[in-house]
């Protein structure tokens, strides 16, 4: 969270304000300080009470195109929260929680329950699945993965379920079942060429074909998606977006793979920057690829929630966005109030008029009226 020496410098009772919406600490606050404070969370609470006036509305912009604010979850006890904020789906589970909460691989009938359970609390809304996707910055005490001098780079994700088929068969068994209890959608993580991507869909075959000599039928309304990550996948998106049912756009890990900054790293989070015209240039060209072959454009990465790159995104007319429960309604109170040509005309200037990520966000703040 970048809040360098703050654990160590605040002393036990000291008095705190936390503001975490622009991700600032006020410590031994004055009483002017409190004041305002108190005042912007009592203003911040009125809204929250509108936006919560949302929780049954469609995901439509001011000229009535219709969108999907989807949540993003860990575990299938989340799912209450995500109903509870008006998503339009899961867009984005990342079960490598359910292998990380246990002491041993999950079995397929552990992990089936969970995916039932996440499903039938979506009540007939979509649930994206994420394949297992640890390595990295995710451990698992049970399957001691090599030492490596960059594990970001390493052995992860796809690159570990396509080496361990029988890891990988297990999961996707069991989330082919679970799809019998309603709308299952299946993503592949760090998929870096098409290659590993048939590979992957040819493994999910294989178990299809398994489960189907028994249940005709099963799994036949599965969609097969595919998380865009990795920067060659996105300057390939145009022949990637033929073998899938949708992309969702990982900017976690696509803008520090674009940037070569590790996103663990307080010292290089300066580049974190999703609203750089050249990486905006880059997603637009996915969501365009993803169009031009009737592939549906997701983003469940940080950058889906941010409320300046929201309208850009929207004008580049990605299709569903992804974010922690808590941001979902805010997000679609601000859509309502956006138009698509309009939004569509910002991302064009952000991206050929502008030349930085701070002239990016100033122009996003003063048409947004935030300035
Ligand atoms: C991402 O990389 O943007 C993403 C959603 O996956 P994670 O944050 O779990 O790596
Ligand atoms: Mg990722």
């Amino acid at each position: 969270v970048g809040a360098e020496d703050v654990t160590s410098t605040i002393k036990n009772g000291d008095m705190v304000i936390v503001d975490g919406l622009h991700g600032d600490i006020i410590v031994d606050p004055s009483q002017a300080q409190i004041d305002e404070y108190q005042a912007k969370a009592d203003s911040f609470e009125k809204e929250r009470a509108e936006w919560a006036k949302l929780v049954d509305a469609p995901s439509v912009s001011k000229d009535g195109q219709h969108f999907e604010i989807a949540a993003n979850i860990g575990t299938p006890d989340d799912v209450a929260d995500a109903v509870k904020q008006g998503a339009d789906g899961v867009g984005l589970f990342r079960s490598e929680f359910l292998y990380m909460s246990s002491d041993h691989l999950p079995t397929e009938d552990e992990q089936f329950e969970a995916y039932k359970k996440a499903v039938v609390g979506m009540q007939g809304k979509p649930v994206v699945v994420r394949t297992l996707d640890i390595g990295g910055d995710k451990p698992l005490n049970y399957l001691p993965l090599p030492e490596e001098m960059n594990p970001f780079l390493g052995y992860r994700a796809i690159r570990i379920c396509l080496h361990r088929p029988d890891i990988f068969k297990t999961q996707l068994r069991a989330l082919i079942r679970a799809s019998e209890f309603g709308p299952v959608e299946i993503m592949f993580p760090m998929i870096a060429t098409l290659a590993e991507l048939r590979q992957a869909k040819a493994i999910y075959q294989e178990c299809k074909d398994e489960l189907q000599k028994d249940h005709p039928g099963l799994g036949d309304n599965v969609k097969i998606g595919m998380m865009i990550e990795v920067p060659l996948a996105a300057l390939y998106a145009d022949q990637l977006a033929k073998e899938v049912d949708f992309f969702s756009i990982g900017t976690n890990d696509l803008i520090q793979y674009c940037f070569a900054a590790d996103r663990g790293n307080d010292a290089v989070s300066y580049l974190y920057q999703p609203l750089n015209p050249a990486f905006l240039r880059l997603i637009k060209h996915v969501i365009d690829a993803a169009h031009a072959n009737n592939t549906k454009a997701a983003m469940c990465g940080e950058m889906a929630g941010d409320q300046l790159a929201m309208p850009l995104l929207l004008g580049m007319g990605l299709d569903e966005y992804s974010m922690s429960a808590s941001s979902i309604l805010r997000t679609r109170s601000m859509m309502k109030d956006l138009d698509t040509k309009e939004c569509a005309k910002w991302a064009n200037d952000a991206i050929n008029l502008c030349y930085t990520a701070d002239e990016v966000e100033k122009m996003v703040k003063t048409r947004l009226g935030l300035d």
